[in-house]
């Protein structure tokens, strides 16, 4: 019991805050579980005829279930290399035990991962309530203790089933707080980045309005050229281009007020991939949008608009070379979704990390502040952002938000 307790502290402990998918994460899970299991085997409770009490089965099911395919095979490897090595009368049945538990949590895995909390627990049970029954039935014939057997194989289902399920609920339980801590920290970024934005667009703001105000003057003046008035006219056209920019960045800071209106998702993205297709095409990037059914999100237009604008240029930038960009739009039964996918150069887990940090851009010429405010507009209508991205192959921005009714 010691032995599980340990490791399903360690596990606990460490994997929230080891990336999923990743290499790291995989070697981890293999290293802790196959250690667990290895000790449960070496150190069994007590021995009937050749079986022996211990509490195997727990890492041999979160084995597959947290670390998938290859922690499964390591771990079969493991666990029948060391059961023959043990032996005894009962070795074939223990190894065909063996291979259909792994087996089976491994078919269970499939739908584990975005599971909610208690699911996870029943696929993770199903396994053992199998091997439990099976292991009920063996052993009532073979215990000699023929008085004290219920009490024993009662006593040994009830601690397995226990310890699966506080496991499982501590891991997942560590993974929301640490989930949470990391949301808690970014929004704290995100206030003071917004503060500064906020004072330092003020003070442009205003010597603009007043340059804009004198170049208006000297387009109506007479003394001036007409062609001249061309380039004073260009120039009046490029402050209001900073004053939107600037206006952008306020809206960072500015604490949403806006009244939500019902807008038609759909029509939305097919707008900004209008608005973008010229730059699409600059790049030689084509960009090909999927729509599905009317599809209603609350919200402000201009915000949601400057959120996916953000999300597809960064598709088309990271694809030097061309490519396309996969535009999907999708509602289900709570919420309007938006994939925007790209085949660029990816992102590494690391990269994917800092992914919404103010500042952090691996551009030339990036601000680091287009998903920073994706990522807040999002949130602050209720929705979310998943991306999951594979370096070289390409990566797929899923933007959630709340439904609401079409007008
Ligand atoms: P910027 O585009 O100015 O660099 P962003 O906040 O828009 O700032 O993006 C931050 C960084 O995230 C980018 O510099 C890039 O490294 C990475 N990134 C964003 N989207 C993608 C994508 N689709 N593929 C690869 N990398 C991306
Ligand atoms: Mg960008």
């Amino acid at each position: 019991m010691c032995i599980v307790f340990i490791g399903s502290l360690t596990l606990q402990f460490f994997l929230p805050m080891i990336k999923p998918g990743g290499m790291a994460r995989t070697l981890f899970v293999q290293a802790v579980l196959n250690i667990e299991m290895f000790l449960c085997m070496s150190f069994p409770y007590t021995q009937a005829k050749g079986f022996s009490f211990d509490l195997r089965a727990i890492p041999m099911i979160l084995g597959p279930l947290y670390g998938g395919p290859v922690t499964s095979a390591t771990m079969l490897t493991l666990f029948l290399t060391y059961r023959i090595f043990i032996g005894g009368p009962q070795t074939m049945k223990g190894l065909v035990i063996g291979i259909s538990l792994v087996g089976f949590s491994l078919l269970m895995s499939r739908y584990f991962t975005d599971a909610p909390r208690a699911k996870k627990v029943v696929l993770a049970a199903a396994p053992m309530v199998l091997l439990l029954s099976g292991l009920d039935i063996l052993l009532w014939h073979a215990l000699e203790d023929v008085h004290g057997r219920i009490l024993i194989l009662v006593a040994f289902d009830f601690i397995n089933l226990i310890l699966l399920t506080a496991t499982i609920l501590g891991m997942e339980y560590v993974a929301e707080n640490f989930k949470l801590s990391q949301e808690i920290n970014r929004t704290e970024k995100l206030h003071v980045v917004g503060e500064l934005a906020a004072s330092i667009a003020h003070e442009i703001r205003n010597p603009l309005t007043v340059t804009r105000g004198f170049l208006q003057l000297a387009i109506q003046s007479h003394r001036v050229p007409p062609d001249e008035k061309d380039y004073l006219a260009t120039a009046v056209d490029e402050l209001d281009r900073a004053h939107g920019i600037i206006n952008d960045y306020l809206s960072l800071a500015r604490p949403s007020t806006d009244e939500s209106t019902s807008i038609d998702l759909d029509e939305l993205v097919r707008h900004v991939v209008d608005t973008l297709s010229p730059y699409a095409h600059l790049h030689n990037v084509k960009v090909s949008l999927h729509v599905s059914s009317r599809v209603c999100v609350p919200g402000d237009s201009k915000k949601l608009t400057q959120l996916f604008v953000n999300v597809i240029k960064n598709a088309v930038e990271a694809m030097p070379a061309g490519g396309l960009v996969t535009i999907r739009t999708q509602c289900s039964k709570s919420r309007g979704t938006v994939s925007i996918r790209d085949t660029g150069i990816g992102m590494s887990n690391e990269e994917l990390k800092r992914l919404g940090n103010p500042f952090y851009s691996t551009k030339a010429n990036g601000t680091g502040l287009g998903l920073m405010a994706s990522y807040q507009i999002c949130r602050s209508l209720g929705g979310k952002i998943e991306v999951s991205s594979s370096p070289g192959k390409g990566t797929e921005f899923t933007v959630y938000l709340p439904l609401t009714k079409c007008p």
